[in-house]
């Protein structure tokens, strides 16, 4: 059988690494840059790996067995891909992200530490904590390195016999034949099955799915302390309704923040969208970000040393779009990963492979496709939607 992997991000090398392992399966991944390039949903040096969900109770097995999935991937390529640091997440205690994560912890059975108000200010002095916080030390989480996943796993892949095609972009889909014919840069091939992981940029390959994904660019700021050369705090993420992540750099020098989906940019074109941000552009995205530094880390420095932005593709439940192709079942389509697929990668590779070969899952996926939306789409085309409820990011929301 051959098989062709569209995209080789996050989603798309697990996939093939996956797919090489099977015999008889002739697999081919193209990407329009390169595995593991920075531009797409996976640079900026480090993704949060965290063991409870904040929003979906059925969400709980498929974290389960990424957990098992990224500890094979990482003993089978002999390669630290996260750092295990712990990841604090924390909130007000009666935040619906928060209710779901005690459930979570509790269901999954996995090492988590409760920390009332005062245990957190003890823990961790460096961060100011609202009264009636409550925190939970995911004694499991870690801090994942997704350039270099992305390109391990790629490696194993093409170990396995994986055939890669970089600076290939797929320019269209033939699905109207049971081969499905991709147009790429090297002309016209035709393959068993497809499956298309193209994150942001998916759209544009399979238009029927705007009805249910947005692109969105995302924007991380790097800071420095104001004095120290030392930055004193956890990998963090925060619940909404006053959600937003920061990531401590490996040498824990500096840290990275970022918000939550209704800060981000909205682009109905994943080609269109200014990547580098400047003069009043600038000034409004930092804007976003100043609540974190004034009400949470008083210490940073005033403004960022470093300015990135990226590429994620968003459902309107906030669960992933895993699905064949409506006109042609041997197409599979990935995406909508929403901001949260790094860490359920591994797993997802795997269950992209059993769609491939066996048209069904072992991990229940179907309640993805039953979620209730979270927003709205307003106009497919430019990616506007209403504002999305269970995920905002400004305090005068809260
Ligand atoms: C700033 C940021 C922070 C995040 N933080 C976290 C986190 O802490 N934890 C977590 O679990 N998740 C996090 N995520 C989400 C996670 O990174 C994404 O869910 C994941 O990268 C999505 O993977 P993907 O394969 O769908 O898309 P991508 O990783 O974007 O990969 C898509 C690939 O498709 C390629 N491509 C596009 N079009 C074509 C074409 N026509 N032909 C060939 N190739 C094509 C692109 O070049 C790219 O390599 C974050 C995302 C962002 C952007």
């Amino acid at each position: 059988m051959r098989v062709a992997v569209v995209g080789l991000g996050a989603i798309g090398a697990q996939v093939l690494w996956q797919l090489s392992r099977v015999g008889g399966v002739e697999v081919h991944g193209f990407d329009k840059e390169y595995p593991g390039h920075q531009a797409a949903g996976v640079g900026g040096e480090s993704r949060l790996f965290w063991n409870l969900e904040l929003a979906e109770p059925a969400y709980t097995p498929l974290i389960e067995r990424a957990a098992v999935a990224w500890r094979e991937l990482e003993a089978l390529s002999c390669q630290v891909l996260r750092d295990p640091t712990g990841v604090l997440i924390y909130g007000g205690e009666q935040d619906a992200q928060m209710q779901c994560a005690l459930h979570s912890a509790k269901a999954l059975d996995v090492p988590v530490e409760p920390l009332e108000t005062p245990a957190l200010r003890r823990r961790f002095p460096r961060m100011a904590f609202d009264d009636r916080s409550l925190g939970l030390w995911d004694i499991n989480g870690a801090v994942i390195r997704p350039e270099r996943t992305v390109e391990v796993t790629v490696a194993l892949a093409r170990r396995h016999g994986a055939v890669v095609h970089e600076f290939s972009p797929v320019k269209a889909l033939d699905v109207t034949d049971s081969k499905v014919s991709l147009l790429s840069p090297s002309g016209r091939q035709a393959f068993d099955r497809v499956v298309i992981c193209c994150g942001g940029w998916t759209p544009k390959l399979v238009p029927h799915i705007q009805q249910d994904v947005v692109t969105r660019r995302l924007t991380s700021l790097w800071f420095h302390a104001r004095q120290d050369d030392f930055i004193d705090v956890p990998p963090f993420l925060r619940t909404a309704p006053q959600y937003c992540y920061g990531i401590p750099s490996h040498d824990r020098r500096s840290v990275k923040l970022g918000l939550g989906f209704n800060d981000h940019y909205v682009t109905g074109d994943a080609d269109r969208l200014p990547r580098q941000l400047e003069g009043a552009d600038l000034a409004a995205e930092l804007g976003k970000f100043e609540w974190v530094r004034e009400r949470m880390l008083p210490w940073l420095s005033r403004r960022p040393y470093r300015v990135e932005t990226y590429v994620e593709s968003y459902t309107r439940s906030m669960l992933e779009y895993i699905r064949p192709h409506v006109d042609n079942p041997n197409v599979i389509v990935m995406t909508g990963f929403s901001g949260h697929g790094f860490r359920v990668s591994p797993a997802i590779g795997e269950i992209g492979c059993q769609l491939v070969i066996d048209g069904k899952t072992s991990v229940d996926i179907g309640f993805m496709e039953r979620a209730s939306p979270v927003f709205s789409i307003l106009d497919p085309k430019q990616g506007t939607t209403t504002h999305n409820s269970v995920m905002a990011s400004n305090p005068s929301l809260a």
